[in-house]
């Protein structure tokens, strides 16, 4: 376990939540996991961009099962607070009818894009829809009707997190591990 935040990054990043060695781990099971539940179904892997793009990159070479990648974008974030309105982008070249479409996501932390997302997946007529996300906020602010959950790399507290793909302002998104962002600079 490496906890210290590098020099490069202390001022920005006030604690490491979940190093590389930690997260490598994670995802080989979750490749495994995956592999075995899509074997011989070749899924449909559905990155939402732009966030979940380091972690999709890592998943998929931790599978072992015949796979496709597309990717769809959803904006809902303006700095560190969620804007309440989701923009999404790209539906109309996906060609996921009658496919097992797994939706890969960074976070989810009220829901409210998960539930946009979906609504507008269902419509594609998915064979089947799962969905998997790195990260899943324990917060009081999740919505109740934020669909079910199926794979989850990691729980983490309501915070504000940078790296591994997540930004602040979009930067931040190359750090190999996961961090709290230091707010109080
Ligand atoms: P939700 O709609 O579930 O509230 O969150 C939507 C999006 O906000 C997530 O997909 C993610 O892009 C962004 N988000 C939520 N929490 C965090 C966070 O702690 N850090 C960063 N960088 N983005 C977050
Ligand atoms: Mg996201
Ligand atoms: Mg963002």
């Amino acid at each position: 376990m490496s906890n210290r935040v590098p020099k490069e990054w202390q001022e920005e990043v006030s604690q490491v939540l979940f190093d590389k060695v930690t997260i490598q781990k994670r995802i080989g099971e979750l490749g495994k996991q995956l592999s075995a539940d899509y074997q011989s179904r070749k899924p449909v892997l559905l990155g939402v961009l732009t966030g979940s793009f380091v972690f999709l990159a890592d998943l998929i070479r931790a599978m072992t099962c015949d796979l496709e990648i597309r990717f769809m974008r959803a904006i809902s974030y303006k700095g560190t607070e969620s804007t309440g309105n989701v923009t999404i982008e790209g539906l109309e070249f996906l060609n996921i009818e009658s496919r097992d479409v797994i939706l890969v996501e960074d976070i989810v932390d009220t829901g409210l894009t998960l539930k946009w997302i979906c609504d507008k997946l269902e419509e594609l007529k998915p064979k089947s829809l799962k969905i998997c996300t790195f990260l899943s906020k324990k917060t009081n602010k999740r919505r109740p009707d934020v669909p079910q959950i199926d794979y989850v790399g990691f729980e983490c507290e309501d915070q504000f997190v940078v790296g591994y793909g997540f930004d602040c302002d979009q930067r931040l998104r190359q750090l190999d591990f996961v961090g709290i962002y230091n707010t109080n600079r």
